[in-house]
């Protein structure tokens, strides 16, 4: 099949010219004085990204390596741990946290809605042998935030560590590593910042190091062995093994367009983009999946299907037909969806989602008003700012 004109899916995103083109950058060997000097120029911009002034360890595998080794690393046999479930990845964090031996509690609520954090702040009164919560910011494949502004100061006052999977949220709306007080937060390069998939970016609290230190089933010497990073990279300059040296660079690439257009524009950016989409998507006589949208993330739309639509033929002949590439649901429910994430947020792309939605929807036999759902949002997008034009 031929390349999709328009990828507007909730990650892996477009990567623009100059990450490609540091992608393709000459491979060098990675002791080499400017490989290194890369890499420690590439943990302090992941640091300013992640709003942390703590460690960052570049993790070399997709953000689901980070998100397991974190886990593995925190949670140990018999521990209490509260998982919050608002979706597929929160549901998956789950089995891996269970898999320890930890003692795993969870909060979990409909796939179309957040967890409270009053809940959360009752659940650890009620139960003070807690020492861990974990929790997903945006819950991609519903296309929700958990509000982890304010869980992250609820679980440090009751004494628990977090680990918070950040993946799809960090460069579209507003995410603070050490003010939220978060001890371990895990973000991949594919989404907001489009950059190549391959790398774990995270952050790591001095309290998350001692805790990791005290865990004898913390994975050491291993691909997922975050101490391995702390001890030997961190420590010595030693590589674990050897970096991924053309992600680094291509993720570096990302990173420098995100800082020079500044975190707070590209936040903007993604909320644009969003209300744009949800205007039309409103307007069109179909409807959101979030159960509010207060709760909606700036970087992925989710739409409810309208019954008789499933996801898998929905986003087979938008693809088919109009070469745009949308998300399907990884099985949150009966819903297709709308990236905005990096460059799919600018200039008409969340018209383009529309119009590839809209229109397929016509297309199987379910009558949308396209015109007037256009027409909004074109009225929207015409009334807002342009960011960074
Ligand atoms: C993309 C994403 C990940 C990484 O998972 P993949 O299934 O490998 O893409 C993890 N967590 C969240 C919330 C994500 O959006």
């Amino acid at each position: 099949m031929r390349n999709p004109d328009f990828t507007l899916s909730a990650g892996p995103t477009f990567a623009s010219a100059r990450t490609l083109a540091a992608l393709g950058s000459p491979i060098m060997y990675h002791y080499d004085p400017a490989f290194l000097a890369t890499f420690h120029r590439l943990e302090g911009k992941v640091k300013q990204i992640l709003r942390t002034e703590g460690d960052v360890i570049l993790m070399q595998g997709e953000a689901v390596l980070g998100l397991e080794a974190a886990a593995r690393s925190l949670a140990r046999p018999g521990m209490g741990v509260l998982n919050l479930v608002s979706g597929v990845f929160g549901k998956g964090m789950g089995f891996w946290l269970r898999s320890t031996g930890a003692d795993v509690h969870e909060i979990e609520v409909a796939y179309n809605d957040s967890v409270d954090p009053a809940v959360v702040a009752e659940y650890l009164d009620a139960h003070p042998d807690i020492q861990l919560v974990a929790v997903v910011h945006c819950e991609t494949p519903s296309g929700t935030l958990n509000d982890v502004a304010r869980i992250g100061p609820i679980a440090r006052d009751h004494g628990c560590l977090t680990l918070v999977d950040c993946v799809a949220s960090v460069g579209g709306t507003p995410f603070e590593a050490d003010a939220w007080q978060l001890d371990i937060c895990v973000l991949g390069p594919q989404k907001c910042l489009a950059g190549p998939a391959g790398m774990s970016l995270m952050s790591v609290s001095e309290r998350a190091w001692t805790a990791i230190r005290d865990n004898p089933q913390a994975p050491r010497s291993s691909f997922l062995s975050m101490l391995d990073y702390k001890e030997q990279w961190l420590a010595h300059g030693r590589f674990p093994f050897t970096p991924s040296v053309s992600d680094v660079f291509g993720v570096e690439a990302a990173c420098d367009q995100l800082l020079e257009e500044g975190l707070d524009a590209s936040i903007m950016r993604h909320e644009r983009a969003a209300r744009i989409c949800r205007t039309g998507i409103k307007a069109m006589g179909l409807q959101l999946w979030a159960c509010r949208e207060a709760i909606a993330s700036p970087t992925v739309t989710a739409i409810a299907l309208p019954d008789g639509l499933t996801d898998v033929e929905v986003r087979r002949h938008a693809r088919e037909r109009y070469g745009v590439m949308l998300s399907g649901s990884q099985g949150a429910g009966n819903l297709i969806r709308i990236g905005h994430m990096g460059p799919s947020t600018r200039s008409l792309y969340p018209i383009v989602g529309l119009l590839a939605l809209g229109r397929t929807c016509a297309d199987l036999g379910v009558p949308v008003q396209i015109g007037v759902g256009i027409e909004a949002a074109m009225d929207a997008l015409a009334s807002e700012q342009p960011v960074g034009a």
